[in-house]
C-alpha cells in the first residue's frame, strides 16, 4: 500500500474517531440532563405533595377548632380535639420530611418564615382548645378569629406561595432542560456533518488521488511502450514493432489469399548532410522523410523506422504487384523533392528494397534480409531506384561474404598488386608527370579483381585500413625505387577511402610511408572524393592541414559527382582538382559538359588549384582540355592502368 494511501487511511479513522467521541459526550450530556431534570421535577413533585398536605392539615386543623365552638357539644369536642391533633401531627409529619429535602435559599427562607408563624399558631390551637374544655366559647372565638385564624391564613398563603415557586422552578427546569437539549443536539447535527462532510471529502480526494494515480501509471506505462516501440524523433513504430506488423501482415494475406510486401529504405545520402549541415537538420530531414513515407502508403500500411536512416514499410492486401511500384515510386519521387529545413534546401534520395510474400520469402527474418539485399543493390546501382528481391542478389550476397571471407587473407597472400596510371602534361610534350596507383587483387581462383568489387567490401569491414597502408608504403617505395634508378622525378597520387581519411591512425601511416621510402612529401599526392571532403567538415579541414603540414598534396577525387559545397572547398588546403570521368566522356560532343568543365577548370585557377582530368580517351577532349589551360590528364588515350614494370618502361 502506497504511503499517501496509508495517510489517507489514518487520516480517515482519526476523523471518524473524533466524531464517535464527540457524539458520544452529546449523548451523554443529553442523558444527564435528562437525569437532572427527572430528579428536579420528582423533588419538586415531592415539595408540592408534602405542602399539599400541610395545607390540608391547616386547614383541618382550623375546622376542628371551629367546629368545637360552634356546635358546643362534649362528644364533638373530643372528636373535633382528636383530629385537631392528627391534623397538627400530619402538618409536623409532613412539615419534617419537606425540611430534610434538597432546599434552596428561596425555599429555606419562606419556611423558616412559616415555622415561625406556625410556632405562635400552633400554642394559640391549643389554648383556644382548652378555653372551649373550659367553656369559655367566647374568649376561644375572639382569639380564634382574631389571632390565630389571621396567622394561619399567613401560613397557608406562604404555603401556596412555595407551592407556586415549586411549578415556576419546575418549569424554569423543564424550559433549561429543553434548551440544553436542543443546543447538544444542534451540536451533535452540527458536529456529525462536519464528519460527514469531512469523511465525503477524503473520500473524493481519495478517489481522485487513486484516479489521477492511475491516470499517471496509465501515461507511464503508454510512455514506456512508446518508448519501447516507437521511435522519439519521428513518432514512427520501431523495429520491435515492425516485426509484429510483418507478422500480421502475413496472416492477414494468409487469410485473404492477397499479397503482402516488406519495403526497406534507406537515405542515400544522409551522412555527408548531417556532418556537413549538422544534426539538427539531419533529424529534421530524417522526420521530414517519415512524413513524406507515410503521405505515400495507404493508411492499412506500417511505416517504421528501423534504424538511424533506414526505414522499413509493411504493405498489407495487395491485390497486384503494380501497387507495390506505384508505392514505391511515389515514394522516390516525393522523398526526391527538395526538403526545406530551417531556411536550407535540402536534396536527397532513398533506395528501396522490396520483398514479396510469399513470393520472396515465408518468414519474418527472411523477408527482412532478402528486403535489405535488394536495397543494397538499388544503393549499388546509384541509388534513387527500387528493386524487387530475387535469388539472384541472395546469390551476389552470399558471393560478397565468401570475397570478404578470402580478402582477409589477400594481404598476407600478396594477391594484392598496385598498378599505375600515367597522368601527362597537357602540352605539346605530353611528359608524364605522375601516376594514379589503382589497386588490383589477383584471386587465386577468380582471376584479377577491379578495385570497383572488393574496394566496398573492404571499407565495410574495415580492412580497407590496414590495405590502404599497404598501398601507401608499397607506392612510395616504388617511387623511390624508380628514382634510384635514375628514371624521371614523377609524383605518385594515392587514394584514400572516407574510412582511411578519417581513421586516427592517418597520420602517423602517411609519416612511416615518407620516412621508410625516403622520397619527397611533395611527390605523394593523397586524393579522397569530394564527399569524403565534405563528410564532416571541421573534421576534414582538420585533416587536410595536418597532412598538408608534412608536406603532402591533396587532390579532390571525382570532382564533380558529390554536391560539394563550394565555399567549403575554398576553406580548404586543396592543391588539384580531378574532374570526374563522366563529363571528360562527352566532352568533345556535348556543350554543356564543354561550359561545365571550363567553369571548373576557371574556378580552380581562381582558387589556386590545377585541374586534373580523368579518363581522357580521345585527342578532341584532350585538345580541348589544353585549349581551356587544364593542367594534366589521365587516361586511356595515354595508357590504362599497368603493372609497375609497364611505367617504368614509359619512364625511361
Ligand atoms: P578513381 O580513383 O577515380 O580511379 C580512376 C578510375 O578510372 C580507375 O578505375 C581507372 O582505371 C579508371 N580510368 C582511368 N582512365 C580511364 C579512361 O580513360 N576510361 C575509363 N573508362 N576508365 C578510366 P579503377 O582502377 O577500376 O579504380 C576504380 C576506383 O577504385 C578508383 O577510382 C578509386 O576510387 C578506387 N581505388 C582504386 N585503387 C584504390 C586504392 O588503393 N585505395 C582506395 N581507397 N581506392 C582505390
Ligand atoms: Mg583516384
Ligand atoms: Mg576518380
Amino acid at each position: 500500500m502506497s504511503k499517501s494511501k496509508i495517510i489517507i487511511l489514518l487520516g480517515f479513522g482519526s476523523i471518524l474517531l473524533l466524531g464517535t467521541l464527540l457524539i458520544t459526550i452529546g449523548v451523554s450530556h443529553l442523558n444527564k440532563s435528562k437525569s437532572s431534570l427527572d430528579h428536579i421535577v420528582n423533588s419538586n413533585n415531592l415539595k408540592i405533595q408534602l405542602i399539599n398536605k400541610m395545607y390540608q392539615s391547616a386547614r383541618e386543623r382550623t375546622v376542628s377548632l371551629f367546629r368545637m365552638i360552634i356546635l358546643d357539644d362534649p362528644d364533638e369536642f373530643e372528636k373535633s380535639l382528636e383530629k385537631m391533633h392528627l391534623n397538627g401531627g400530619k402538618f409536623m409529619l409532613a412539615w419534617e420530611k419537606f425540611i430534610a429535602l434538597d432546599l434552596s435559599q428561596v425555599e429555606k427562607k419562606m419556611f423558616a418564615e412559616q415555622a415561625a408563624i406556625s410556632a405562635i399558631v400552633g400554642p394559640l390551637h391549643n389554648k383556644i382548645a382548652d378555653l372551649v374544655n373550659f367553656g369559655d366559647l367566647e374568649q376561644a372565638q375572639q382569639i380564634l378569629v382574631e389571632q390565630a385564624e389571621p396567622l394561619q391564613d399567613k401560613v397557608l398563603e406562604i404555603l401556596i406561595q412555595l407551592q407556586k415557586y415549586q411549578r415556576t422552578e419546575t418549569q424554569q427546569a423543564i424550559e433549561d432542560n429543553s434548551n440544553n437539549y436542543k443546543e447538544i443536539v444542534t451540536i451533535m447535527w452540527v458536529v456529525s456533518s462536519i464528519v460527514i462532510l469531512i469523511c465525503f471529502g477524503i473520500i473524493f480526494f481519495t478517489l481522485r488521488l487513486i484516479s489521477k494515480n492511475e491516470a499517471k501509471q496509465e501515461r507511464y506505462q503508454e510512455d514506456i511502450e512508446r518508448q519501447a516501440f516507437y521511435d522519439h524523433l519521428t513518432g514512427l513504430p520501431n523495429r520491435r514493432l515492425l516485426n509484429g506488423q510483418i507478422k500480421k501482415a502475413i496472416n492477414m494475406s494468409k487469410q485473404n489469399e492477397l499479397l503482402m510486401a516488406v519495403l526497406f529504405i534507406d537515405c542515400d545520402r544522409f551522412k555527408p548532410i548531417n556532418d556537413s549541415l549538422g544534426h539538427v537538420i539531419g533529424d529534421n530531414l530524417l522526420v521530414s522523410i517519415a512524413n513524406r513515407l507515410k503521405e505515400n502508403v495507404r493508411s492499412s500500411d506500417t511505416v517504421c523506422r528501423v534504424s538511424g536512416d533506414e526505414f522499413a514499410i509493411v504493405l498489407e492486401n495487395i491485390k497486384h504487384i503494380t501497387v507495390i511500384d506505384k508505392i514505391a515510386q511515389g515514394i522516390l519521387n516525393s522523398i526526391a523533392a527538395p526538403h526545406i529545413l530551417e531556411g536550407h534546401k535540402v536534396f536527397t534520395t532513398v533506395s528501396i528494397g522490396v520483398t514479396v510474400y510469399p513470393l520472396n520469402d515465408k518468414n519474418i527474418n527472411g523477408l527482412l534480409t532478402s528486403a535489405d539485399i535488394a536495397m543494397y543493390h538499388a544503393k549499388q546501382n546509384g541509388g534513387n531506384q527500387y528493386e524487387y528481391f530475387n535469388s539472384e542478389m541472395n546469390k551476389h550476397t552470399k558471393q560478397k561474404l565468401t570475397l570478404e571471407q578470402d580478402l582477409h587473407e589477400a594481404l598476407t597472400n600478396n594477391e594484392l598488386q598496385l598498378y599505375y596510371q600515367p597522368q601527362n602534361q597537357i602540352d605539346t610534350k605530353r611528359t608524364i608527370t605522375g601516376a594514379e596507383v589503382l589497386l588490383r587483387w589477383n584471386h587465386p581462383k577468380k582471376g584479377m579483381i577491379p578495385p570497383h568489387d572488393f574496394i566496398g567490401i573492404a571499407e565495410e569491414s574495415g580492412l580497407i585500413v590496414s590495405i590502404g597502408e599497404w598501398v601507401l608504403i608499397s607506392a612510395c617505395k616504388q617511387i623511390q625505387q624508380w628514382q634510384r634508378q635514375g628514371l624521371s622525378k614523377i609524383s605518385i597520387s594515392v587514394n584514400l577511402s572516407p574510412k582511411q581519411f578519417a581513421h586516427s591512425n592517418l597520420l602517423t601511416a602517411v609519416k612511416n610511408a615518407l620516412d621508410e621510402s625516403g622520397i619527397e612529401a611533395s611527390q605523394l599526392v593523397l586524393e579522397i572524393t569530394e564527399s569524403t571532403a565534405m563528410g564532416s567538415i571541421e573534421n576534414s579541414i582538420e585533416t587536410l592541414h595536418q597532412l598538408k603540414s608534412l608536406g603532402v598534396n591533396i587532390s579532390i577525387d571525382d570532382f564533380g559527382t558529390g554536391y560539394s559545397s563550394l565555399s567549403y572547398l575554398q576553406t580548404m588546403p586543396i592543391d588539384n582538382l580531378k574532374i570526374d570521368r563522366s563529363f571528360i566522356k562527352k566532352l568533345h560532343r556535348s556543350e554543356k559538359d564543354k561550359a561545365f568543365v571550363q567553369a571548373i577548370v576557371t574556378m580552380a585557377h581562381t582558387l589556386g588549384m590545377k585541374v586534373i582530368a580523368e579518363g581522357v580517351e580521345v585527342e578532341e577532349q584532350f585538345l580541348f582540355l589544353q585549349d581551356i589551360s587544364c593542367e594534366i590528364a589521365q587516361g586511356f588515350l595515354f595508357s590504362k592502368p599497368v603493372p609497375a614494370e609497364e611505367l617504368e618502361k614509359m619512364l625511361w
